[in-house]
């Protein structure tokens, strides 16, 4: 059959790319997902309570990107949402980044902004090198701040110590010194106001786009005469596990709804030190949703699953770079997105990436 664009997978970077080629193109193009729903791993849904939840764990959209902004402000418009988390540590619920007030309720202190630089900056490790996310974290907050927030909970997450991590994980929280308590900083924060779904579903709206669910793209791919093929799927299973298996990080979501309307002081609480869980997200709490009850989701990273992480150490990129060197060698094929670049993208990363090599393609 011929069809002449042709996308795997409908999570936010195929969907955007089939968007740009239906809607500036003026071509049809064919979406290939194996899932029963489009929009990956943003994907949200109203369970039997009717309380909208994300089945991928909690997604915030923020970005400084206002191309981005404006690209998805089209097809949604948006809640506002500031995002905050607290982390349980020493038996008190203390706010997340490292902040004036993390440092103030931690040491049950009261120092000002200044003071607090200072306190921070006395207990930081001096090292050479920077290397791993342990080197980032000691090298700016110390040993205590490092073991009672960082540690156990990269441990957990990752399921190795945090000094054979890439320093780019831990570097994604960051470390203030004022009293800004929100997790993100940047300009553009929000939730779609009807939805991750709704907005998927509106990016698609266009009739040139076909959406093929419940499809292995391998299962069909042969049968069809394409000139150009978008992929975000996994980059080993694209080549038949040529360089071996890559390693993602999975998570185990558990959902529970309680009979009670609110369960926790903020929208998602960190269990660093306790429990076999990392984090506790309360939808409600991020979209102003009202219902007597509320949902609740833990969060147990794992090995085994869906691939949701790539996994971030130097022995890993060192094994994705074997198979760059035939991502490189593709004519009609380009890679996108967080499992076919293995990049630890986030949405508004991952859209950007999207718009940018539609820019690049050339019509054919
Ligand atoms: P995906 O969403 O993974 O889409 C890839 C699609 O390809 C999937 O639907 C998959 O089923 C399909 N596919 C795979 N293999 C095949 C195949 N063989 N055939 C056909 N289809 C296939 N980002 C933020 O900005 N803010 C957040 O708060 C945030 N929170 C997150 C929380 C969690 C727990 C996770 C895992 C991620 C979070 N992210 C967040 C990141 C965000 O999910 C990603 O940036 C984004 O979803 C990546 O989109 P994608 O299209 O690259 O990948
Ligand atoms: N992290 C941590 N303690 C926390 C929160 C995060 O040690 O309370 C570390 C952990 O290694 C995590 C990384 O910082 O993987 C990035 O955290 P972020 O909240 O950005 O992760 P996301 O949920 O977006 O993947």
């Amino acid at each position: 059959m011929k069809v002449k664009n042709v996308v795997v997978g409908a999570g936010l970077a195929g969907l955007t790319i089939a968007q740009r080629i239906a809607s500036e193109w003026q071509e049809e193009v064919l979406v290939i997902e194996k899932r029963d729903h489009i929009g990956g791993n943003v994907f949200d849904s109203y369970n039997e309570d009717g309380i909208l939840i994300h089945n991928y764990g909690p997604h915030i959209f923020h970005t400084n990107d206002k191309g981005v902004y404006e690209y998805l402000s089209k097809f949604t418009e948006w809640n506002d949402f500031w995002h905050r988390v607290l982390t349980y540590v020493d038996g008190n619920l203390i706010p997340m980044p490292i902040t004036v007030e993390t440092i103030n309720k931690l040491y049950n202190l009261n120092l000002s902004c200044e003071e607090v630089e200072e306190f921070i900056k006395k207990q930081a490790v001096a090292i050479d090198e920077i290397k791993t996310s342990k080197d980032v974290a000691l090298s700016k907050v110390g040993v205590d701040i490092y073991e009672k927030f960082f540690e156990n909970y990269t441990k957990k997450q990752w399921g190795i110590d945090p000094g054979e991590i890439d320093t780019s994980v831990i570097s994604r929280i960051p470390i203030r010194y004022n009293r800004d308590t929100r997790y993100f900083t940047d300009r553009y924060q929000g939730m779609p106001k009807h939805g991750y779904t709704k907005m998927c579903q509106n990016m698609i709206a266009d009739k040139k786009i076909k959406i093929l669910l419940n499809t292995d793209y391998k299962e069909i791919i042969d049968d069809l005469d394409y000139e150009l093929l978008i992929y975000t799927g996994p980059t080993d299973y694209f080549y038949n596990y040529k360089h071996g298996q890559l390693a993602y990080r999975s998570i185990d979501f558990k959902f529970e709804t309680m009979d009670c309307e609110k369960y926790q002081e903020a929208p998602v609480v960190n269990y660093p030190n306790d429990y076999d869980f990392t984090r506790i997200t309360e939808f409600k709490q991020m979209t102003w949703q009202e219902n007597k009850k509320t949902t609740i989701l833990k969060e147990f990273p794992c090995s085994e699953g869906e691939p949701y992480y790539p996994f971030p150490t130097k022995e890993c990129k060192e094994q994705f770079a074997l198979y760059q060197e035939e991502m490189k060698r593709e004519t009609k094929v380009h890679f996108l997105g967080r499992l076919a670049e293995y990049r630890y993208y986030n949405m508004d990363a991952v859209v950007r990436s999207a718009l940018d090599l539609f820019d690049s393609l050339e019509k054919k």
